[in-house]
Order: C-alpha cells, then sequence, then structure tokens
C-alpha cells in the first residue's frame, strides 16, 4: 500500500483522522454509487483530495453534478 510510506509522515491526530476516514466513520457526505459514507477532502475544507493520488478514472458515466465517488466505487471505474 502507497499510504502506508506516508504514514510514518503523520502525527497520532492525523493518522486518527485517516483511520476514520478509510473506516467510514468520517465522512462528508454519500457515495452516489453505493450510498455508503464518502469521504471529500475538499469537502472538509483542504485543498486537495485522496482521489488526485489515484489514477484518473473515466467519470463521463456519472452524473455530473453529483458528489463523488466512495474509495470503493471510484477504484472500481474503467481507467482513462
Ligand atoms: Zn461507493
Amino acid at each position: 500500500m502507497e499510504e502506508l510510506s506516508e504514514w510514518r509522515f503523520l502525527d497520532n491526530e492525523q493518522r486518527q483522522d485517516k483511520v476514520d476516514q478509510l473506516s467510514g466513520e468520517q465522512s462528508t457526505h454519500q457515495c452516489q454509487q453505493c450510498g455508503e459514507p464518502a469521504y471529500c477532502d475538499i469537502s472538509a475544507g483542504k485543498s486537495t483530495c485522496w482521489c488526485f493520488e489515484l489514477e484518473k478514472r473515466d467519470t463521463s458515466e456519472l452524473e455530473k453534478s453529483a458528489t463523488c465517488l466512495c474509495r470503493k466505487c471510484l477504484s472500481k471505474l474503467p481507467l482513462k
């Protein structure tokens, strides 16, 4: 996992944040596809999002106005 390489640079609070995000305990919205809690760093007021680190996905099938997907659904989209 690439995430683990940055893990050691995070302080305890940041680690807890990350864990909450991954486990779905912290969420900013619901995934438009599966309805599961999803987390968007942008919605949370940050300037970048975890989705920027993923390979570009083809989101042309998705509703433009809708919110982003959860990590699971985004990873399932075809690569662009
Ligand atoms: Zn989803």
